[in-house]
């Protein structure tokens, strides 16, 4: 099946109030094209120098979310092209966003990472230390705490990640009761194998690569 056909058949399974987010790393800017006329109108990138080279082609077409871990050296540039970045995991990334972003007087919509494998490699904040950074996501002036993402371990039966979603939920239903002033409205998790039960355990976005463009070829691809 084409990337349409795929796009099409998502929507069509996906409930009314799931943002499908499309991952389009080392996916050309045609494929993206592609994807935005059949109906893709939030994409997430991993990288921020290939999401920049894209932007650069793209423009503002669609809503860009920043799925991939954040560096420090590169918040200047990734605060001027995502309009949501997922993938906050500390206070000292988080106070960087909150400059970067003070300097160009914008206020960026955020979400927090979890790891909820609590896997020591990997990317996010583990559970327990979500809300000291929630906390203090609020006291910056320039961000807008709005959701939590997670990955979760890489499994080899999808159900096995259920109890990774279900602890995020858990999460963002704290977060919500703790926060109430905040406007906490997203779970982002579940990709192209896990996208089902993340949505049976409350996602509202699932971002798929694979399930709409196909395998990768390469990690990077550029254009
Ligand atoms: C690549 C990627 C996805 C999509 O993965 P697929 O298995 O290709 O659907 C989702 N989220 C993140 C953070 C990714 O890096």
């Amino acid at each position: 099946m084409g990337i349409r056909e795929n796009i099409r058949h998502l929507l069509s399974q996906l409930p009314d109030n799931v943002i499908l987010l499309a991952a389009t790393k080392s996916r050309t800017v045609d494929e993206i094209r592609e994807a935005i006329d059949a109906g893709i109108r939030v994409i997430g990138e991993n990288y921020v120098q290939e999401a920049a080279k894209k932007y650069e082609v793209l423009g503002k077409v669609v809503e860009w979310h920043l799925i991939g871990h954040l560096q420090r050296n590169k918040v200047k540039k990734a605060v001027r092209i995502f309009d949501v970045i997922e993938t906050v995991d500390s206070e000292k990334i988080a106070a960087e966003i909150n400059k970067r972003c003070s300097e160009i007087n914008k206020i960026m919509p955020v979400m927090i990472e979890i790891n909820s494998g609590k896997e020591p490699q990997k990317a996010g904040v583990y559970p327990e230390e979500a809300l000291k950074l929630a906390e203090y996501i609020v006291s910056c002036k320039h961000l807008k705490l709005i959701g939590v993402m997670t990955m979760g371990p890489v499994v080899k039966n999808p159900e096995d990640i259920r109890p990774y979603f279900r602890l995020t939920r858990e999460i963002f239903e704290k977060l919500k009761r703790e926060l109430p002033e905040c406007e906490i409205k997203y779970l982002s998790m579940g990709m192209t194998d896990t996208w089902k039960i993340a949505v049976e355990e409350g996602a509202n976005i699932v971002r798929i690569g694979t399930g709409i463009f196909g395998p990768r070829k390469t990690k990077h691809n550029m254009l």
